[in-house]
């Protein structure tokens, strides 16, 4: 029996996608092979691989000027590569820090170079809000601008993603990529690990601007760096086949959906009806501004917190599962990105208030 899988990552996919991958396995397509087994040059696996990229290209409506890339190494990767791919005329960028993961880009970006904290959404309360554009103290002339539109352990999601003019923004986009339209022409670089809400472990999307393809440190290790991937169609080296394989069924998966504007209409409905049962009871908290409370990832306390084992056990008992908060805020933390379904998030608030009510 499958549960409800509440998991901020490796998280749930569609089942559809799971069955579609079984029966696929040992023979994918007539091949005789599975697709883990097959060349990556291959005609066969050539078309997966070149048809995942244009299923998200149009998913996601990445502009021309926009290249999509399939890299490794994740979104912790990323806090490396971003700086070696970009620091090379100037060493230096900004980050917005609005929880734990952006927090961690800046950090790993003084290795190559200086790194600027040009805002922060830290209060008494922990990370609670994302400091609109008007606050941020930008410094002069910086190599790019870093933010993490949804930091998944603090559940902070930026909606507002301001024009910068000549400045890129590198958006970490790892936990709600897919999960609404984005207008990509903002970003020069949006990236994401896919075992959040693309698919899983493995592969990493990085969207890169053209012009940006040219300003790489001279250290950047060869297989991460952006130009030459792009100039290999992104099989510069082995790709994660089989990582690619179950993301582009993902993709196929969420076009059968409607697409990201229907996905978005019911991320907002799982969302709104969990933060809702949140609000309503004086039990259970969730510290988030309103306007920057994630879709994707929703941690909550409960005012008794000597109740948390309870909570988790009895959540446990009706296939609810994976509901324990990072081990940075504590809490509970419920991820409900595209493959949880409502069924998941009502199940969930049902129990809450069953909970709630065996206290007093
Ligand atoms: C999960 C996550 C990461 C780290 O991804 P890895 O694949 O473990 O490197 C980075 N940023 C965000 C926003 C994440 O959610």
């Amino acid at each position: 029996m499958r549960v409800f899988n509440f998991s901020a990552g490796p998280a749930a996919l569609p089942e559809e996608v799971l069955r579609q991958a079984a029966d696929e396995m040992l023979d994918w397509h007539g091949s005789g092979m599975s697709v883990m087994e097959m060349s990556h040059r291959g005609p066969e696996f050539m078309q997966i691989h070149s048809e995942a990229l244009l299923d998200l290209r149009e998913l996601m409506q990445v502009p021309a000027s926009h290249q999509i890339l399939f890299l490794q190494g994740g979104g912790i990767g990323e806090n490396a590569i971003v700086p070696l791919n970009l620091f090379g005329t100037k060493p230096r960028a900004d980050f917005v820090i609005t929880g734990s993961w952006s927090q961690k880009s800046q950090q790993e970006a003084l290795k190559y170079g200086a790194a600027h904290i040009a805002a922060t959404g830290r209060t008494q309360a922990g990370f609670t809000h994302s400091p609109p554009n008007s606050e941020w103290k930008l410094s002069d002339d910086p190599a790019y601008v870093h933010l993490c539109t949804n930091e998944t352990i603090d559940g902070v999601e930026t909606f507002e993603i301001p024009d910068l003019g000549d400045i890129p923004l590198v958006a970490d986009a790892s936990s709600h990529i897919l999960s609404r339209p984005m207008d990509i022409a903002k970003y020069g670089v949006l990236y994401g690990g896919a075992q959040k809400n693309i698919g899983m472990a493995g592969v990493t999307v990085v969207i890169v601007r053209e012009d940006l393809l040219d300003r790489a440190m001279s250290i950047c290790p060869s297989a991460f760096e952006w130009k030459t991937v792009a100039a290999n169609n992104s099989m510069f080296n082995t790709p994660p086949t089989y990582a690619i394989y179950i993301a582009g069924l993902v993709f196929k998966w969420l076009k059968r959906q409607g697409g990201l504007t229907a996905l978005e209409a019911r991320n907002i409905e799982k969302a709104q009806l969990l933060y809702d049962t949140i609000d309503a009871s004086s039990f259970y908290v969730n510290k988030v501004e309103r306007r920057a409370r994630s879709r994707m990832n929703v941690p909550f306390f409960l005012a008794d917190e000597t109740r948390n084992d309870d909570f988790l056990a009895g959540a446990k008992a009706r296939g609810l599962l994976q509901l324990k908060g990072h081990k940075s805020v504590g809490g509970m933390r419920a991820s409900i990105y595209n493959a949880v379904p409502l069924e998941a998030v009502k199940a969930l608030v049902e129990y809450m208030k069953e909970f709630e009510a065996t206290q007093a």
